[in-house]
């Protein structure tokens, strides 16, 4: 093996983006206009969907717009697994919300709805699934749920962009779906996110809060005009995405087929290479559905392990450290689920320019440190 480091995760930027932002560059419009709208028409055609596609700065201003949107308040309750990035709880405190850290299931890494259900109290307004290492295996239960106790879904589906559940790409139905377009995530776009629903007073909504409130200014925007007489009833912030990243994001989602084969062959030949190996446990998912955006394993002495692979030129990772160990989403009780798991979860290299020489290496140093 050559000195170089494995990584765990990376852009894959082809001559075809650096292409695509010179253009951009080259028109001096580079704000929010045309290529904005063309890549949320994109985006709505690969889901084939009804819902409707806000694109914003970042997946997790689509969190805390759709939140924001919504009308969620100070003291109101959101059920959310603890094992998730940071991203999902801030999201929710912004808007003066309080995140519910729940269970998740110790097979699928999905929240755990028995959990999930105790948590629920007079306060609680929504519920936001995460798509866990791009699954989410047990949707139909959150729905469920939700339809009884008359909570909102928001789908952190910030790693599932190209993921499917039954067959059916994630995001082509459903309450409201987030997506997240950062550097490393299934597609990219820079950075960048997106929104779906079909509800039309929340699409106007977001669409408007993306751009501080100001009404109808999307519409504009997409006519190369800019508002000068308008009006601001809602909070709003400055969330829109630019033609820079949407250029990018077009690109990507253009190659997204081959992304989506490299990453189902890199998760199946760690699945067939790791399966016999005993210390280890490989997560619950349908894989054929599943695009992963992180492939994580259970595993025994996870941080042996951990040093062992780092000394030996391979990054790899640990998908989360849960919130409620975090000072501020301390609620004051454990989740012993969880903390178990946090102590198990490996995070191993996945990425489109991971080359077959460097997967057989990772392998070779997982069987050569349990041997
Ligand atoms: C990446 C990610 C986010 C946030 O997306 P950004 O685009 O980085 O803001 C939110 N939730 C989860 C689960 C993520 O993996």
């Amino acid at each position: 093996m050559n000195g170089n480091k494995i990584r765990l995760s990376k852009s894959s930027i082809s001559s075809l983006e650096k292409e695509a932002v010179l253009k951009v560059m080259e028109k001096e419009y580079l704000g929010m206009g045309e290529e904005v709208k063309l890549f949320e028409e994109k985006i709505k055609g690969y889901l084939q969907t009804d819902l409707d596609v806000v694109c914003v700065n970042t997946g997790t201003s689509a969190l805390h717009l759709s939140l924001s949107a919504l009308g969620l308040k100070d003291g109101d309750e959101v059920l959310v697994p603890s094992l998730t990035y940071v991203a999902s709880f801030q999201a929710i405190s912004a808007v003066g919300a309080i995140p519910i850290a729940c269970e998740v299931n110790p097979k699928t890494l999905f929240i755990d709805m028995q959990d999930a259900k105790k948590r629920i109290s007079k306060n609680t307004k929504a519920i936001m699934p995460i798509h866990y290492a791009s699954s989410s295996k047990g949707m139909k239960e959150v729905y469920d749920l939700a339809k009884k106790f008359d909570l909102r879904v928001v789908e952190d589906a910030a790693q599932a962009f190209g993921s499917k559940r039954d067959g059916e790409l994630i995001g082509s139905g459903g309450d409201i779906i987030c997506f997240s377009f950062d550097g490393i995530k299934n597609i990219t776009s820079g950075e960048g996110g997106a929104i779906l629903s079909s509800d039309q007073e929340f699409i106007r909504k977001v669409q408007d809060s993306r751009l501080l409130g100001v009404e109808k200014d999307t519409e504009k925007r997409y006519l190369k005009e800019r508002s000068w007489d308008f009006d601001v009833k809602e909070q709003g912030f400055r969330c829109h995405m630019s033609n820079i990243m949407a250029a990018i994001g077009i690109v990507q989602l253009d190659r997204l087929k081959k992304f989506k084969n490299k990453r189902q062959n890199i998760a199946q030949k760690y699945i067939e290479e790791l399966k016999n190996v005993k210390q280890l446990e490989i997560l619950d998912f349908d894989y054929d559905d599943v695009l992963p955006h992180i492939f994580v394993v259970k595993v025994q002495q996870r941080d042996e392990l951990r040093e062992y692979l780092i000394a030996n030129n391979i990054e790899c990772g640990i998908h989360y450290k849960p919130n409620h160990l975090l000072i501020k989403y301390n609620l004051g009780y454990n989740l012993p689920i969880t903390e178990k798991i946090y102590e198990q979860i490996l995070t191993l290299p996945c990425h489109y320019d991971l080359t077959e020489d460097e997967q057989d290496y990772v392998i070779e140093n997982i069987r050569g440190f349990y041997a």
